[in-house]
């Protein structure tokens, strides 16, 4: 055997880019990065010290839906009809590359999920959000207009994409102050066919448990303000995401939690750098 193929690993991701982002420089660079990638060699020795996690966007397979991970609580969700900004914070420059939304979604009142400057820089004329009312509440006239407030429990469809309203809160004692319940909203978002939950911040409570037929999950997990690694983990033994994402995630165990949801058949564990 020898040097390269007894020490080095070879990986190779491949990855499409969506047929309406072909216009756009970052989906490209993303997939000139996976099919760099092919090419990528790494000592075995040092994998899982130096082997970064990786930052690109994950595909549901079969599907035109692809999800890019922005930071923290925010993410890009493009599917082939349209093109949906979760939590957009930090200014538009975070953005560039990526088609303009059609549709907004906010989950929270607090400032990693809700910055009216950021939200008025990226909407236009065709956009529109959808918010809880607390956060609506917040909006100028020009923005609240806009805007399809749901409560949790409620659904809509704008522009052929059904989103759904669920429940996020906390449960333990020492955390209720954070995220009281039917504040903010979840989401499970329904667009060409496939169904992706963006959690919002949340505990592991018993509307994640009972999601069903869920093609893609992002689940917050952070002290003090969510959950432990352990708490998500054991949701989604239960509501078992076809793969999930961890995601508001800042210092969490993320091989702890691959680790704990453990061989599920059907879940795959996809981890991704949210804060490179
Ligand atoms: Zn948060």
């Amino acid at each position: 055997m020898n040097l390269l193929s007894k020490h080095w690993i070879v990986a190779a991701v491949v990855m499409e880019a969506p047929r309406n982002c072909r216009r756009s420089s970052r989906p490209r660079i993303w997939l000139g990065i996976a099919l760099g990638l092919g090419l990528f060699v790494q000592p075995a020795s040092v994998i899982g010290a130096s082997l970064k996690t990786p930052s690109g966007p994950i595909a549901i397979t079969n599907s035109a839906v692809i999800i890019y991970p922005i930071n923290h609580a925010t993410l890009v969700l493009v599917s082939r009809e349209r093109t949906i900004y979760v939590d957009p914070v930090g200014g538009h420059q975070r953005f560039e590359g990526l088609p303009r939304p059609d549709l907004i979604l906010v989950t929270d009142i607090h400032e990693d999920h809700f910055n009216l400057d950021t939200l008025t820089l990226l909407t236009r004329d065709t956009t529109a959000l959808v918010a809880p009312a607390a956060v609506a509440d917040k909006l100028p006239e020009n923005l609240r207009m806009r805007t399809s407030v749901l409560a949790n429990g409620e659904s809509n469809t704008l522009a052929g994409v059904t989103i759904e309203a669920v429940p996020m809160y906390n449960t333990t004692e020492d955390r209720l102050k954070f995220h009281e319940k039917g504040r903010g909203n979840g989401y499970v978002v329904t667009a060409s066919q496939k169904r992706v939950y963006i959690s919002g911040d949340t505990e592991d409570i018993p509307e994640m448990r009972q999601l069903k037929n869920i093609d893609a999950a992002f689940v917050c997990m952070n002290l003090p303000y969510t959950m432990t690694v352990e708490q998500a983990a054991s949701a989604v033994r239960e509501f078992k995401p076809r793969i999930v994402c961890p995601y508001h995630c800042r210092g969490s165990d993320l091989e702890k939690f691959k680790q704990l949801v453990g061989e599920v058949p059907g879940i795959q564990v996809l981890l991704r750098d949210w804060y490179r």
